[in-house]
């Protein structure tokens, strides 16, 4: 019994002698665990927000549709025979795919083009369970080809636009779609499918759609863009416009060239674009790129 207490008594002192280190250990826990908590309700209610249909209305004569799809959107323009699809999504939302289509009163079947702004995983998703109904032409630049027949992002050269956005990838982990160990189905491709290496204005002419494409690296090397001569211009994650507070400033959080990226968000501005349809978040005026622009 004495051996008990004395037992406990040295525990005692120890804890008093320590008492400082303890405390501190026991505030850096529970501020981790704060940490932890406010990121998971942030990542479900503000980066994953809920998932709606947007008629394009502005500058647009209403001949297209974007669908939030959680964190990743796609657009729908319409073309001579069907529709364009720009980008694939997540491949996590077939469902939520399937509810806004039928929402839009389009049918898989009437998806006659894909466009694939750039080959990571959360802008292909979709293009299987597509391919199940429809025979779309997919057209996406040289590049992408390989990492998405493989199913595999080419990470080699990736990295962090901001010390912050590194901060907020590592803390988010694989609450973000756009993480980076997340892989696509593998895709095959045919020899009806259109491979870009350079600026094109016949392409989308030829189908029906007022734009053209431009390469727009910076993000990916294989990413490219789409500009409407209405203004629209779906640019993939060329630029972003979600998680504003990570000091990015519309800069997507992983890049693989700053001054390649700069260089697109120029072009962007002087071949007529107005209004941006970013990959993740909402749509927003091309002026707010020149404001950016300073911050780089
Ligand atoms: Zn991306
Ligand atoms: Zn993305």
């Amino acid at each position: 019994m004495s051996l008990l207490f004395t037992f406990f008594s040295k525990i005692k002192q120890f804890i008093k002698k320590y008492k400082k280190i303890f405390i501190t250990l026991l505030s850096l826990w529970l501020s981790y665990v704060a940490l932890i908590t406010i990121t998971i309700i942030y990542g479900y209610f503000v980066i994953q927000p809920a998932e709606h249909v947007v008629q394009h209305d502005e500058y647009a004569s209403n001949n297209g549709y974007e669908f939030n799809l959680g964190m990743s959107n796609v657009n729908l323009i319409k073309a001579k025979d069907g529709y364009l699809l720009i980008d694939g999504g997540d491949h996590k939302r077939e469902d939520a795919f399937e509810g806004m289509l039928k929402e839009a009163g389009i049918t898989k079947k009437d998806i006659k083009y894909i466009f694939i702004t750039h080959h990571h995983h959360d802008h292909v998703g979709l293009i299987n369970h597509i391919k199940e109904e429809s025979n779309p032409i997919i057209i996406m630049h040289k590049d992408a080809r390989e990492p998405i027949e493989k199913g595999k992002m080419d990470l080699s050269l990736i990295h962090n636009s901001t010390k912050r956005a590194a901060f907020l990838m590592f803390a988010f982990g694989h609450a973000g779609d756009h993480g980076a160990n997340n892989n696509s189905e593998a895709t095959t491709f045919t020899y009806k499918d259109i491979f870009i290496t350079q600026d094109n204005s016949t392409i989308l002419r030829s189908i029906g759609v007022n734009g053209n494409i431009i390469v727009t690296p910076g993000h990916s090397n294989d990413s490219i863009s789409i500009i409407m001569d209405d203004g629209r211009a779906f640019v993939g994650d060329t630029a972003e416009n979600w998680m504003t507070f990570d000091g990015t400033c519309h800069r997507p959080m992983n890049i693989t060239n700053e001054a390649e990226l700069k260089d697109s968000w120029n072009k962007l501005m002087s071949v007529g674009a107005k209004v941006i349809y970013p990959g993740h978040g909402e749509v927003f005026n091309v002026d707010e790129l020149s404001s950016c622009m300073n911050q780089f």
